[in-house]
């Protein structure tokens, strides 16, 4: 089987684990502090506090930022679980902003009407999670604009984005949010095993998830009540939890990021080669909008169901069958019994149900041969001419 993602390990990878094993720290000592600040030179973001996963860095995140019971957090249906799940956590009401049909990534225009009838009910959200589903980033001008106008935070939601640009700008800049994460979970751009990180711009915003990370423990004065009772002294604050990243993680992290921009050139000529070659199909290709440079996590066909034989779930049956790990990126949040739970109507975004009925995820890796991608191609092609 084809897998539709695959990590790339170098020797040079496993001698920076290695190293760390022979070290005297194990978890987060100087190489977590080295990720960071490699994250940080990466992305020109001002600070980075690295996690255990984007799930952890989400959850510290909308801490930061005082999301709380009573408070809402919006984002998009085609997403991760985790995107929304962060706003229970902090025991938030959750609400789904439609998806762009080009892009399909929360659409703004959608989203400022939602605000204004939000507006009028008074129950504007606190947070605005976009997320840059595929690598491509989401319009966050446009989304920052609306956040000065109706007064919301934003978290840039960027577990498929690390390596991505917006105007020219790298993703994690944080130039239009407070906090953007990243996964560095195996299937992603790069790997530290499990991993993520949140960075942003805002002292506070960074000394609060830093804190959260661990417990809610703090060692520095300057954020102390009381005066300390000596050198072993430390202070907890707050509420936190254990969701710090170990040194071997982060040695793994800091070799797979000098590789990162090799990773992402990969990624893009594999896409292109798949662009050319399915051009002049029953099928919408993913589009990549002027100002965006997409990190390609994945690439996501949909098939125009209306001009093709079979049907979506068989054709992705027989890609199976024929060898080709397809995916399908993703299930509408809100279509989880969980959510179901919470009372969301079934088909609660037309454009996030249009797209759940055509979506495909074609295996796309830094390692996919040309010939297993020829393969892929003729598979589909035939596939669709049934
Ligand atoms: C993978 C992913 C996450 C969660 O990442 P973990 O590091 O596995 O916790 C969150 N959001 C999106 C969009 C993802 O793809």
């Amino acid at each position: 089987m084809i897998p539709y993602g695959k990590q790339m390990i170098t020797g040079e990878d496993i001698q920076a684990i290695k190293n760390v094993l022979t070290s005297d720290f194990l978890t987060q000592g100087p190489q977590v502090s080295a990720f960071e600040d490699a994250l940080c030179e990466y992305t020109s973001a001002h600070h980075a506090v690295a996690a255990n996963s984007a799930t952890s860095a989400l959850h510290i995140a909308c801490q930061a930022l005082g999301l709380g019971p009573g408070d809402s957090l919006w984002t998009s249906p085609i997403t991760f679980v985790a995107s929304a799940n962060c706003a229970r956590f902090c025991g938030a009401e959750v609400d789904f902003v439609d998806i762009d049909p080009e892009t399909h990534t929360l659409c703004p225009k959608i989203l400022k009407e939602k605000l204004e009838a939000a507006k009028k009910a008074n129950k504007l959200p606190k947070i605005v999670v976009p997320v840059h589903l595929c690598g491509h980033s989401c319009d966050m001008e446009a989304i920052k604009e609306l956040s000065i106008e109706y007064g919301f935070s934003i978290i840039e939601d960027a577990s498929h984005a690390i390596g991505a640009k917006y105007q020219q700008v790298p993703v994690g800049s944080c130039v239009y949010s407070d906090i953007t994460v990243f996964s560095f979970h195996p299937v992603k751009i790069i790997t530290t095993g499990e991993g993520g990180a949140a960075l942003t711009n805002q002292v506070q915003l960074a000394e609060k998830m830093a804190m959260q990370r661990s417990h809610g423990i703090t060692r520095s004065h300057n954020l102390m009540q009381n005066t300390s009772h000596g050198p072993w002294y430390y202070e907890q604050l707050s509420l936190g939890h254990n969701y710090r990243m170990t040194d071997i993680q982060a040695a793994l992290g800091i070799s797979q990021l000098t590789r990162l921009d090799q990773i992402v050139q990969k990624r893009r000529e594999l896409v292109d080669f798949y662009q050319q070659q399915l051009a002049d199909l029953p099928i919408q290709l993913p589009i990549e909008v002027c100002d965006v440079l997409s990190s390609y996590h994945l690439y996501v066909i949909r098939l125009d169901i209306c001009h093709i034989s079979l049907s979506h779930r068989q054709i992705f049956e027989r890609l199976i069958e024929a060898g080709v790990g397809v995916n399908l990126h993703y299930i509408p949040v809100y279509k989880q019994p969980y959510y179901q739970q919470l009372g969301f109507n079934y088909n609660y975004c037309p454009n996030a149900e249009s797209y759940y009925q055509g979506a495909i995820s074609l295996p796309l890796f830094p390692e996919l041969t040309r010939k297993d991608q020829i393969y892929i191609i003729d598979t589909l092609k035939s596939l669709l001419k049934e």
